[in-house]
């Protein structure tokens, strides 16, 4: 029983064939997703998935799409006027399980950063305000997440997720302190990600979730194939389960618990 806790399947890559590819998860284990939006467009989107796939059944399977809302900080330069008005009014409906995804990007540099920063303090507040987990994506800008997150913990708690971790063991150890998990994707299968694999090994076992976050990071051993999908989330749990020394079912376990008690609960 696995829970992969970001997905894109609002992504146009699906289109041809996100019922199948439901389905196939549903059949590798997956009984629990969760689709993240990445603009007010792509987050209605995906509660609009949540809402049609609210409780598949495929053979002996059943699987749930959960949605998150929120806008990506790559694109929140392309936000209009409006679509913030759009992710408040989402928030509220029911099937949204988190705001996000938000954070920080230095790597890409496709918006604005003092832009990105106020749209990371919005998410993070309207997260605080409506006792929601927080989706956050960190790349190449630790110090100024951070240094945001701090500010959002002298506030009040905040909960959530570290996605798709590939920062430092200093970085992940503060934030779970903080109260947040951190989630791996198909990189920690990727032969150069070692430092990523010594930070795994030092994660404490309630703070770790598992994510695809397809279509992107295909895993090895299945690579090759160019578009990801959550049916490949076992081939990440296994290295997962690898590096931590326990067996995959554990892990699976472990992280299927985490991710019910930070999203369902
Ligand atoms: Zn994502």
């Amino acid at each position: 029983m696995l829970f992969d806790s970001h997905t894109h399947l609002d992504d146009e890559s699906f289109a041809g064939d996100r019922t199948a590819v439901i389905a196939r998860a549903a059949a590798a284990g997956v009984h629990d997703l969760i689709t993240v939006g990445t603009t007010a467009a792509s987050s209605a989107r995906c509660l609009a998935l949540a809402a049609e796939y609210s409780a598949l059944s495929v053979a002996n399977s059943r699987i749930r799409v959960h949605a998150a809302v929120g806008i990506q900080p790559n694109y929140v330069g392309d936000a209009e006027f409006g679509d913030w008005d759009r992710i408040l009014k989402l928030a509220g409906q029911p099937g949204v399980v988190a705001i996000g995804e938000t954070g920080l990007d230095r790597h890409w540099d496709y918006s604005p950063f003092d832009l990105q920063e106020d749209f990371f303090d919005r998410h993070i507040r309207l997260a605080q305000q409506l006792g929601l987990p927080c989706i956050i994506h960190m790349r190449s800008c630790e110090e100024d997440v951070l240094s945001m997150l701090r500010e959002a913990r002298r506030r009040g708690p905040i909960v959530g997720v570290m996605h798709s971790f590939t920062g430092s063991w200093a970085a992940a150890d503060e934030c779970i302190e903080m109260g947040l998990a951190i989630s791996f994707a198909g990189m920690i299968t990727y032969k150069k990600s070692d430092a990523l694999r010594a930070c795994l090994a030092r994660v404490p076992e309630t703070s770790i979730l598992v994510e695809t976050d397809s279509p992107y990071l295909t895993p090895e051993p299945v690579r090759k194939i160019r578009r990801n999908e959550p049916a490949h989330l076992g081939h990440t749990v296994m290295r997962l389960a690898e590096v931590r020394g326990v067996d995959w079912q554990t892990l699976a376990q472990r992280t299927t618990h985490n991710a019910q008690q930070l999203f369902l609960k």
